[in-house]
């Protein structure tokens, strides 16, 4: 939880301009929406169950935004009694759905980005291309529908700032276009795609071409997911069979782990987002320590005849299920024994992990979690 409030004070510090909405989609993980509705974000919805779980820990609808463009005719309508009015659209039949159900919705019209260098592309299936906004928009103003701002989304996981910059410029266009038709919008949606590790880059270009685009009466929202929670979660997962593997010729011994958790379970980013997990040790209650009994740490010497004694075990790691693409790793090389009932961890699994395993093959008994907070900030708004 110390993790999730530390990246919501540098979002602050480096997004000044720029409203979190945390997506929820990412990880819809109670204890981290209980946190960020306290610490004031609003919150990116693309499903009637995402608004209820909202909704229900007293947030303002307000504070939502029902960011999917293409959306279910029965969850419309359940925004339009819940008040909740912000909602993306991206093509004309969108338009005609919004003036049936819930014609005073606030609409956001979501643009194509070039999402080339992201880790997953949205912009294959969402976004109007700025050769079709124009249409839209005069659409919308004959449908005398209200038009709140401009989304965009550069892709999840992005890597390129230039993204942004383009993409900002693109709003700036379809904001004079809006303009152009007798439109006042007042809000630009910069979606999300941050990555912590290369977030301060990202927000240093993002804000330049913000204040060089838009004045400071236009209210800027984003739609961060796995900036938040990605560096929050540690899962462990346990050893529940082991198999050798020889190599008779290069009389070698490796092995296969099988863990308790897998790709079908909360690796599930493995396959959906692209993640390398990376293995670590929790407890290797066997042969942990495979120096020889006579090793002395203090003689150099036999420092070197350690490391010539002491070769790394090489395993591979799989999940629980009977699917041969159940792998967690294919070759991981660790210098202890590991054997059933050790645990392994794995950290940065905050992202589109838990909320994208299935129940294949009935592994449904997936972890419990565990709370913990290392910022006082944090413990005050949750109570711990
Ligand atoms: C998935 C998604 C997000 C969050 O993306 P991140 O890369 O996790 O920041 C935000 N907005 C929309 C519309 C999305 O579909």
């Amino acid at each position: 939880m110390g993790d999730v409030y530390r990246q919501h004070l540098r979002w602050k510090t480096h997004l000044k301009r720029v409203k979190p909405h945390y997506a929820v989609k990412c990880n819809p993980d109670p204890e981290v929406l209980r946190l960020l509705a306290a610490l004031g974000t609003g919150f990116d919805c693309a499903s009637k169950a995402e608004i209820e779980q909202v909704l229900r820990l007293g947030v303002d609808p307000s504070r939502i935004i029902y960011a999917q463009p293409c959306k279910t005719k029965s969850y419309v309508r359940y925004a339009a009694k819940q008040g909740v009015r912000q909602m993306t659209f991206d093509n004309a039949d969108e338009l005609y759905k919004i003036k049936e159900l819930f014609p005073d919705a606030e609409l956001f019209l979501r643009i194509l980005t070039d999402d080339s260098a992201s880790l997953c592309r949205l912009s294959l299936k969402f976004g109007a291309s700025l050769d079709t906004t124009g249409e839209l928009l005069a659409l919308a103003k004959k449908l005398d529908l209200n038009l709140a701002g401009v989304a965009f989304h550069v892709g999840s996981g992005a890597s390129d700032p230039e993204a942004f910059l383009k993409a900002v410029r693109d709003a700036r266009f379809v904001f004079d276009q809006a303009a152009a038709l007798g439109f006042d919008p007042k809000t630009l949606d910069v979606g999300g795609g941050f990555v912590s590790e290369t977030f301060d880059d990202m927000a240093a270009v993002l804000s330049a071409a913000l204040d060089e685009y838009f004045p400071p009466n236009i209210r800027i929202i984003g739609e961060p997911g796995r900036y938040y929670v990605s560096s929050a979660f540690t899962i462990a997962c346990n050893v529940i069979a082991r198999r050798a593997v020889e190599d008779k010729e290069l009389n070698t011994t490796s092995y296969m782990l099988y863990m308790n958790d897998g790709v079908y379970g909360n690796f599930s980013s493995i396959m959906f987002d692209h993640q390398h997990p990376i293995p670590r040790v929790l407890k290797a209650s066997g042969a942990s320590d495979r120096r020889p009994a006579s090793f002395q740490y203090a003689d150099g010497a036999e420092n070197n005849a350690y490391d010539a004694a002491i070769k790394p075990i090489q395993y591979s790691i799989w999940g629980p299920t009977c699917d041969g693409i159940d792998c967690i790793s294919e070759s991981w090389t660790c210098d202890q024994t590991l054997d059933v009932g050790d645990w392994l961890y794995f950290e940065d699994m905050g992202a589109y992990t838990k909320c994208s395993a299935t129940k294949f093959n009935g592994f449904t008994d997936r972890h419990e979690t565990v709370y913990i907070s290392s910022e006082a900030g944090a413990s005050a708004l949750l109570g711990y």
